[in-house]
């Protein structure tokens, strides 16, 4: 919807500069600079899935709430994020990847069995899924509920987009596969900081209750120490650690 108001903007913004402006050169740079803004605006959008440009996705939770997701998994390392969440008795989703998903069953179905959730994070997390038909996300999504299907005998209708990418062509692709965006309000960037202790000490004050959804991965080693910080740090402040229910969902 944003994104239709960003056209209708700049064609109008076109049209009226062609018929009231006369002189030939400001026509140019007013056009020139209308066309630069939507195009900042549209790759803000395609990489910032909270400014829901493209596609209204969950990006919170209800307030003095907090909920953390993991990212493409399943892998060895996701065993010990599990204990980390069992130890404290919380509840996470995990956004897996479909090809890992055939590959690792008995870690989703331990995943199950501790009663978390399983979300969908495309079938092979393709990286040029920016440039995708809506026919090729619509396939990658549909094999991986299969995978979690046959795997964890769940059905799952939570697709977080691989990288955050969203553009008319994925948000087709959700609605006509009748799921659910989820985005995040927080990246911990932990595919990133391989340091544990930079990596709690640059998200933990960032852990309030404006019902954050955390984006974290469980293929990082460096996750598990910082999930057990954050988790103790939520205790610590009263912030409640819950799942993607829609009752969480403001
Ligand atoms: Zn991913």
């Amino acid at each position: 919807m944003k994104h239709k108001i960003a056209i209708f903007v700049l064609l109008s913004g076109i049209v009226s500069t062609l018929f009231l402006i006369e002189e030939l050169a400001l026509s140019i740079t007013i056009i020139t600079i209308l066309t630069i803004l939507f195009l900042a605006v549209l790759a803000i959008g395609v990489t910032t899935i909270k400014w829901n440009y493209f596609i209204k996705s969950v990006n919170r939770v209800k307030p003095g709430k907090i909920c953390f997701t993991f990212d493409d998994g399943p892998s060895e390392n996701t065993l010990k994020i599990l204990d980390i969440l069992d130890k404290h008795q919380v509840k996470a989703t995990f956004f897996v990847i479909g090809e890992k998903c055939i590959k690792h069953p008995e870690i989703i179905q331990k995943m199950m069995k501790s009663g978390h959730f399983i979300g969908n994070h495309s079938f092979s997390h393709q990286n040029n899924i920016g440039w995708s038909s809506t026919k090729s996300v619509i396939q990658e999504i549909e094999k991986c509920n299969l995978a979690i299907e046959n795997t964890a005998g769940y059905k799952t209708n939570l697709y977080r987009p691989p990288f955050g990418v969203t553009n008319p062509n994925i948000a087709r692709a959700i609605l006509s596969t009748n799921m659910l965006s989820v985005g995040w309000t927080i990246r911990t960037f932990d595919t990133q900081i391989a340091d544990p202790q930079k990596l709690i000490s640059k998200v933990k004050p960032r852990l309030n209750n404006k019902g954050h959804i955390v984006l974290m991965h469980d293929t990082c080693e460096q996750s598990v120490l910082a999930l057990d910080a954050f988790i103790q740090h939520c205790k610590e402040t009263g912030l409640e650690i819950v799942n993607l229910n829609p009752a969480e969902i403001p």
